[in-house]
């Protein structure tokens, strides 16, 4: 007698969809069943959003991953609470090295192919998809995912030019922004607000970013929030910032932005190696470079103590901020009074500059109504969620990613498992 062959559908072929299929073909070939596996991708190749990740080199995981850097953090420990504490034995790494991916680290623990390539990425997981017989059905857009009408019964797949195609389990994978537009079974979709993206400052502020368009500086940001007299720090980031018209940009600022709330503003410390908690530290520090300074040259001005210190525009726009000449002379004094100036220089910040700039998107599938071990959602048996589609952001360095590649490899397993269960 012929038995149907089960069919798994997966919604959206980037990064969390291409893993998930390819882990589910891959424990349908250890089972030794037969298993029909299509992602419907809406663009006319896979792929092409893990092109664009890390300037075109994707970061595709990060050595020192630790899950309470997610929103959600407790969901994502418990679906990969060993990314803790074993870097490059987890599942992502051990996946892609048997897959073939070769790799290197950079700052950060910042992880990139050997060949500094994002495509290289995309032709790895297009062969091992090739490898276990999945097939890529692209242009073909899902708009609406719709539950099966009794149990036994597959799932309903309305694509966007009104033909229908059934599964018998589905994996939501269509990323996050594609979640404000995707029905999904009527499960609970929260709303999406982008993060990771460059921040807009107001009036004076927007001035003085404006006249330093493009200027990066090392420095320490601190997203610090007014409270009662005081500041309450929020989240702190060393790193390259950069200035541009609207605001502020650079990897640092993009962390600090996932924790943004109105009222909130930027503290920047252009003095990174200098803590301005340690009482006197900045101070001793700028008092003995005065002295090292007049030693060599007699008399100095502002703008003979900031030479060499910050980069010539920096020191300007500081100065002219706090209504200081460069060719004022500077006394010791004078010199110890910049330490506020210097490593705690506030920016108002107004939220995100530009959504579409932005890396990733919160909101989309509540991870309460799934179960992080299998990523199937509770109520629906059969149906699956991985990547950013769920509630599930990252700060940056590869955390989005191998969050897309984990949650697609669990799910993936566990779809295959359900239909053989
Ligand atoms: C510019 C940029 C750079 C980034 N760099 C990095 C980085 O270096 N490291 C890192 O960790 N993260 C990075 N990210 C974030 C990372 O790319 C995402 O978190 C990750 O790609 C999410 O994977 P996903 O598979 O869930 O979604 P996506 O990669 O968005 O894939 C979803 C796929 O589904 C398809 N789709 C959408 N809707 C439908 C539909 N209705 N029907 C059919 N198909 C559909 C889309 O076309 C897409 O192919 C970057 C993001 C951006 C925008």
């Amino acid at each position: 007698m012929n038995r149907r062959v089960n069919r798994l559908a997966v919604v959206g072929g980037g990064a969390a969809g291409l893993t998930a299929a390819i882990a589910a073909g891959e424990r349908a070939r250890e089972l030794g069943v037969p298993l029909d596996i299509v992602v419907f991708e809406r663009d006319d190749r896979v792929g092409r959003s893990i092109l664009a990740t890390g300037n075109g080199r994707c970061n595709f995981s990060n050595r020192n991953i630790k899950f309470f850097d997610y929103h959600n953090h407790e969901f994502v420990g418990e679906a990969i609470g060993r990314i803790a504490m074993a870097p490059d034995d987890d599942a992502v790494h051990s996946f892609f090295s048997s897959h073939g991916l070769f790799w290197r680290e950079e700052d950060d623990g910042r992880q990139y192919p050997q060949a500094n390539k994002a495509s290289v990425v995309v032709d790895v997981l297009r062969a091992s998809a090739a490898a276990v017989g999945v097939r890529e059905a692209c242009e073909c857009e899902v708009a609406a995912i719709e539950a099966p009408r009794e149990a036994g019964k597959p799932f309903t797949l309305r694509m966007a030019d009104g033909v229908l195609e059934r599964a018998d389990a589905v994996i939501v994978a269509c990323g996050g922004k594609a979640m404000a537009s995707l029905s999904a079974a009527g499960l609970a979709v929260l709303p999406l607000q982008p993060m990771l993206g460059p921040l807009r400052c107001s009036g004076e502020d927007a001035k003085f970013t404006r006249e330093l368009d493009n200027i990066r500086v090392r420095c320490r940001a601190m997203l610090v929030r007014p409270q009662g007299n005081e500041y309450a720090c929020v989240a702190l980031e060393r790193g390259e910032l950069m200035f541009r018209k609207y605001g502020l940009s650079g990897i640092c600022v993009y962390d600090l932005s996932r924790h943004f709330q109105p009222g909130d503003e930027v503290e920047i410390n252009f003095l990174p190696d200098y803590d301005p908690f340690e009482p006197g530290e900045v101070e001793a520090f700028l008092s003995e470079r005065w002295d090292a300074l007049t030693d060599t040259f007699g008399a100095i001005t502002y703008g003979d103590f900031l030479r060499g210190l910050l980069l010539p525009r920096v020191s300007e726009a500081l100065l002219k901020r706090s209504g200081v000449r460069p060719d004022e002379a500077c006394g010791r004094d004078d010199a110890v009074n910049l330490a506020c100036l210097l490593t705690m220089f506030h920016l108002f910040v107004e939220g995100i500059a530009d959504a579409d700039q932005c890396q990733v998107r919160r909101g989309g599938l509540d991870v309460a109504g799934f179960d992080p071990q299998t990523m199937s959602a509770r109520k629906l048996p059969g149906l699956y969620a991985a990547g950013e589609a769920l509630d599930v952001d990252g700060r940056c360095g590869g955390y989005n990613l191998h969050w897309a590649w984990s949650s697609g490899l669990i799910a993936g397993r566990a779809a295959t498992d359900w239909l053989n269960s």
